[in-house]
């Protein structure tokens, strides 16, 4: 079984290594980062295990069989965090996989496969505003010019890797092998109250919501707000108001979409002028494409109405796009059962943020357990999880190692 106390411990350890309290603040490539990371590595040579770090700072901690044929299973996530934020996001997924090794090794157990940790480097974006940067070098899928984004001093991101003593220039050398590895599993803190509403610890991710952002723009007729009667009003910002109103109760009916109008402008925005035009956002989530097509139609058709019934004219500006991503069936399986051996209700949920395991996903059979989050609230100093979560989550993820069977993924 796991060390539950040297677990708990590892979690409060890793949160002292922050540049601000309250709450953790451990961006990427500082020294803070870097001593969370020694802390691992002297953790992990402790324990017997092989460490290595790659070139752009991805950190492996490893438990080898002596059989060179066999394959690799990865536990990951990250240890980076964005600014105050808690003390589970991303750590708990890299600490819980070390106990993993740790268990593992001290019982010099056989395992059918190679089993490695990676606490991927930097998954917020915090410092550079572009983030999953270890995840998608593993994966070949970081861009040389993201390197030249820089920090809030000016520096950039190579220069704060080369400062670190890393090599982005042998960025490329750090893609890893699919061939060689059996499957990917991370356990994540929810960020949402989903499993608190079931009360469930855990919850086995389907798969990460897709998004299609649009700007529209309402134009209608100026006037003034005292002297035009409201029969002959064409008023933009109260036609935009019906479209959302509409489209919110519409979505509400559509499980796992969410549909959210963050920014909005109003022209000419003055207290005594009817509106001439209303600019909003649309952000728009949903775990299946024919859902994502289904919301844009249903935009679409909504705007047509709006021209029809109210006389303004509406236009939809494509923003952005990304394309939901499914974790695999077999280790949504594989972690199901190792719920219901754990003694819970095993129950799916949809994650409406990035995670790596959505980049590990394009290249093996991926998985992603969520842990219950006290209140919903992530990204903040309160950020919480109940111990006994926290163990949970361990005692799943060792379940779900112990019953992998390679033979289902090969
Ligand atoms: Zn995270």
């Amino acid at each position: 079984m796991i060390n539950k106390q040297r677990l708990l411990d590892d979690i409060e350890a890793l949160a002292t290594f922050t540049d601000q309290t309250p709450g953790v603040t451990r961006l990427s490539f500082t020294q803070n980062e870097q001593k969370a990371k020694q802390y691992l590595k002297d953790q992990a040579l402790v324990s017997d295990l092989i460490v290595r770090e790659d070139a752009v700072g991805n950190l492996y901690m490893r438990y080898e069989q002596h059989d060179d044929t066999l394959k690799t299973v990865l536990i990951g996530s990250h240890i980076d965090s964005v600014i105050h934020g808690g003390k589970y996001d991303g750590a708990l997924g890299v600490l819980t996989g070390l106990e993993l090794l740790r268990t593992f090794k001290a019982n010099q157990q056989t395992l059918p496969f190679h089993l490695e940790v990676v606490a991927f480097t930097d998954e917020e974006g915090a410092r550079f505003k572009t983030g999953m940067i270890g995840s998608r070098a593993a994966i070949g899928q970081l861009e040389k010019q993201e390197l030249e984004a820089t920090d809030m001093n000016g520096l950039s991101l190579e220069q704060a890797m080369v400062l670190e003593g890393y090599q982005p220039e042998r960025m490329q050398e750090v893609q890893l092998n699919p061939d060689e590895y059996l499957a990917y599993l991370e356990v994540h803190i929810e960020q949402g109250k989903v499993l608190e509403k079931q009360a469930l610890p855990v919850g086995v991710v389907a798969g990460i919501v897709g998004l299609r952002w649009y700007e529209i723009m309402v134009t209608g007729e100026a006037g003034h707000a005292g002297a035009t009667p409201m029969a002959d009003r064409t008023d933009p910002l109260i036609a935009a108001s019906r479209f959302m109103l509409e489209l919110d109760e519409w979505v509400r009916t559509i499980p796992d979409a969410v549909l959210t109008f963050g920014q909005i402008k109003v022209d000419p925005g003055s207290i005594n002028v009817i509106p001439e035009a209303v600019t909003f956002s649309v952000d728009a989530r949903a775990l299946d494409e024919e859902t994502l097509i289904a919301l844009e139609t249903r935009i679409e058709q909504a705007m047509v109405r709006l021209e029809e019934k109210t006389g303004v004219k509406v236009k939809r500006t494509p923003l952005d796009i990304a394309p939901p991503v499914k974790m695999d069936e077999r280790v949504m399986a594989l972690l199901s059962s190792a719920i219901e051996q754990s003694g819970f209700k095993a129950t799916t949920l949809s994650s409406g943020a990035g995670h790596d395991a959505m980049h590990m996903a394009s290249v093996m059979p991926s998985g992603l357990l969520f842990v219950r989050t006290k209140d919903g609230h992530s990204h903040r100093p309160d950020e919480t999880i109940a111990d006994e979560d926290v163990v949970t989550a361990a005692e799943v993820l060792y379940q779900a190692v112990q019953s992998l069977d390679p033979e289902t993924f090969s």
